[in-house]
């Protein structure tokens, strides 16, 4: 029944359901869940042969209860009105329930990158900022893009080349877009971001010990078996920190198809087979799959899907063989499949919790273009010659004295890096904690989705009551 259900009606079927836990008025829930703008454009672009030819594009601003509105701009040639009302209103949530002041929003341009060279995608991402810049739907303070399924920092830094040249007595320009490159005024940590904050947020679901007992699991990431579906920026770099934590990759999916060793599959030797090859088949050791859904429903611990929504429906949910789905994508589970592994004591830590990482380092990176000082810049010399005078008096003290090296590793002082994976973690495992929470508070909330919506439909809700809107 749920599978006819639009990808926006699917996440509103997930908001009804924790709004009913909920006592705020109906009008205010519905504004809350309402798409608030929807900007639809078509323009033309010169392909290299000189034809012209119509693109589609789209902006969704969800939310506007805080602005500016953020979220990812997407190009692949699925992109239509409803996926892209869809995404803003997960960045709503997301952002809500992550503390990130601002509204949610997605963009999408419904190409295949594939079919088209590298000036063709710079004149389409220059012509949809301008599109975008005239309908006043981009600015630091109104609408803040950043890179999402098929886009990377190059896209972000003409995105902010062109805005810049738009709004050039804006001090604040560089604000415009996050998941920039760090020499155009991007943070560095924000490329590994979304990665890096799933497993951070799975770390912490895995060690909770009363939840592992529960899944018939130890806790912690060591030894968990790990598969990951999509190996783009959030699945690499998801992929990577689960494997120097000690898990063991059994199962990688790619759009080519799947691969599966019960040993350990070596990430980095993968990834450079498929530079070499063209494909993850083929790789020396590993068993190749039937198909790429083939991954996912291999027997492992932690499922990855990190590659697009609806991977997981009703139709392959009953033979998945995981215990935990780490949602790593937007909307990769559908409410119906959900419903199913709920049934069979599955965990799904959600998407608007764990991919959160992306949109969380954007902040800092926003925080960053508009106060135009690096991270640690004013304070890393300072804490650094402060804990050197604090270790010589602890040496003076014990009589203990410590090589240049210990030193210079206990001394030093934050980096931008330092600062921002710090922030980073502090994110994700508070955010985590207040879903944890709101479902043993609760005790009737079935599952971590509804909890998190709780959480992110308060938060907007007091938003709503300070600005005097529903008091
Ligand atoms: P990406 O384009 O970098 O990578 C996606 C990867 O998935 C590609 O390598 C692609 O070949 C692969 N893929 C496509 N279809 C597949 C299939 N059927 N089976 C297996 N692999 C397949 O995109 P991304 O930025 O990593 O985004 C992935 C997901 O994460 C999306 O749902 C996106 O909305 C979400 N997300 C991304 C960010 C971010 O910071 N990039 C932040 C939050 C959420």
């Amino acid at each position: 029944m749920s599978e006819t259900l639009s990808f926006f009606d699917q996440v509103n079927r997930n908001f009804d359901k924790a709004a009913a836990y909920t006592k705020h008025p109906r009008g205010l829930l519905e504004q809350i869940r309402t798409c608030n703008s929807v900007y639809h454009m078509a323009f033309p672009i010169e392909k290299d042969d000189g034809s012209i030819e119509v693109i589609h594009a789209w902006r969704a601003e969800h939310s506007q209860h805080k602005l500016p509105t953020k979220g990812g701009i997407r190009y692949d040639h699925r992109v239509n009105e409803d996926e892209v009302m869809a995404l803003s209103a997960l960045m709503t949530y997301k952002c809500a329930m992550v503390e990130v002041p601002f509204g949610g929003a997605k963009g999408g341009i419904r190409i295949d990158r594939r079919d088209y060279s590298e000036g063709e995608l710079e004149r389409i991402t220059r012509r949809y900022t301008y599109e975008l810049f005239r309908k006043g739907f981009i600015g630091p303070a109104i609408d803040v893009p950043a890179p999402d399924y098929g886009t990377s920092a190059k896209e972000m830094s003409w995105i902010a080349d062109t805005y810049l040249a738009l709004a050039q007595h804006d001090v604040n320009a560089l604000g415009c877009v996050t998941g920039k490159p760090v020499s155009g005024g991007g943070v560095r940590g924000r490329t590994e971001a979304t990665g890096r904050g799933v497993f951070f947020g799975i770390r912490e679901a895995c060690a909770d010990a009363a939840d592992m007992r529960a899944l018939g699991l130890a806790p912690g990431i060591e030894g968990k078996r790990v598969v990951v579906q999509g190996l783009g920026n959030v699945g690499y770099y998801a992929a990577r920190f689960f494997s120097e934590a000690g898990a063991v990759l059994v199962g990688l999916a790619e759009r080519e198809g799947s691969i599966a060793d019960p040993n350990g599959l070596d990430l980095e030797a993968v990834v450079a087979h498929r530079r070499a090859t063209g494909s993850i088949l083929g790789f020396p050791g590993a068993l190749d799959l039937p198909d790429r859904t083939s991954a996912l429903e291999l027997e492992c611990d932690i499922l990855v899907p990190a590659a697009l929504e609806n991977q997981i429906t009703e139709e392959n949910a009953p033979r998945l063989r995981t215990k935990i789905v780490a949602e790593a994508a937007n909307g990769p589970v559908t409410a119906g499949a959900s419903e199913e592994l709920y049934r069979r004591g599955v965990m799904i830590v959600p998407d608007m919790f764990l991919n959160a990482g992306g949109v969380t380092v954007s902040y800092f990176e926003w925080l960053k273009n508009l106060s135009h000082i690096r991270f640690g810049r004013m304070e890393k010399r300072f804490e650094e010659r402060t804990n050197r005078r604090l270790l010589d008096v602890v040496q003076k003290l014990t009589g203990h004295s410590m090589t240049e090296e210990e030193i210079h590793d206990f001394a030093r002082g934050a980096s931008e890096e330092d600062l921002v994976n710090s922030g980073l973690e502090e994110t994700m495992v508070t955010s985590y904690q207040k879903i944890r929470e709101m479902r043993r508070r609760h005790g009737d909330v079935p599952d971590l989705r509804t909890a998190a919506f709780i959480v992110a439909i308060d938060m907007i809700a007091v938003t709503y009551g300070d600005l005097g809107i529903f008091p």
